[in-house]
């Protein structure tokens, strides 16, 4: 089954008031291609201008916290993300997974928290350069898919995986398309193990150094069905032909 193509944004910590009209720029581009799913998962402090700046348009936040409130400081709930304005969040960026040491329990427990608050979902998972070299990628990325998916709340287009070699973010250095292909025809399987036919409309998305020279060939692999972008997001310049070259593989 084709799935729409979602391409998602991640401004990481980057974006301040001035770069509002990059977020301005990628929703009007967003709005000529309807046949793409298009969002900006940026700083949760500037989600409320980014939704005033181009109302309609996805926005994101980057990170929740799996508690609905309490004594947490300095995160930030779903409903806030909702509150604010949020369409979705990321969870479990290897960034998050790696700095603030969270475990598999925790995604899986951020995403259904964000789920059950209406939040759209992009989970990612992905493998050290390490474990690739070891061969043990594809085992190492279902496993920690297995046991980071949400229990509630899954199954429908509300959830996507974005699989993210970490050695492959923010680096240069791409995975192969024979090695995009393995890992998310694993990871199809994967959900439709734990999933049954519900999983079928979960994306999987790619994300490492997504560019505008090389999204038209992973957008073209088989068993791919966006990207998630970091560093190659932040300028429309950069973004907007992305969106167009998935907007080509429709
Ligand atoms: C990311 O941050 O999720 C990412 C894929 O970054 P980059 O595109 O810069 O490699």
């Amino acid at each position: 089954m084709a799935l729409r193509k979602f391409v998602a944004g991640n401004w990481k910590m980057h974006g301040v008031s001035s770069d509002l009209d990059q977020v301005r720029a990628i929703a009007d581009a967003a709005r000529a291609r309807p046949e793409v799913d298009v969002a900006l998962c940026v700083p949760a402090v500037l989600i409320e201008r980014a939704v005033r700046t181009a109302p309609g348009f996805a926005i994101g936040g980057q990170d929740v916290h799996p508690a609905d409130k309490g004594a947490h400081t300095g995160s930030v709930s779903a409903r806030m993300l909702v509150d604010a304005g949020a369409a979705l969040t990321i969870v479990g960026h290897s960034e998050r997974r790696d700095a603030h040491r969270e475990s598999n329990e925790a995604v899986r427990a951020k995403a259904e928290m964000a789920l059950g608050c209406g939040l759209d979902v992009i989970l990612c998972v992905g493998e050290s350069l390490e474990v690739r070299e070891a061969g043990r990628a594809p085992a190492f990325v279902t496993e920690q898919l297995a046991a980071s998916l949400p229990v509630t709340g899954t199954g429908s287009a509300a959830l996507a995986i974005a699989y993210e070699p970490i050695w492959a973010i923010g680096t240069g250095k791409v995975a192969s398309c024979d090695d995009i292909e393995d890992m998310h025809s694993a990871l199809r399987q994967c959900l439709a193990d734990r999933l049954g036919p519900t999983g079928d409309a979960v994306r999987l998305l790619y994300g490492g150094s997504v560019n505008p020279s090389n999204a038209g060939a992973i957008f073209a692999t088989p068993y791919v069905d966006g990207a998630l972008v970091g560093g190659a997001s932040l300028k429309a310049a950069d973004f907007v032909p992305i969106i167009d070259a998935a907007a080509g593989q429709g």
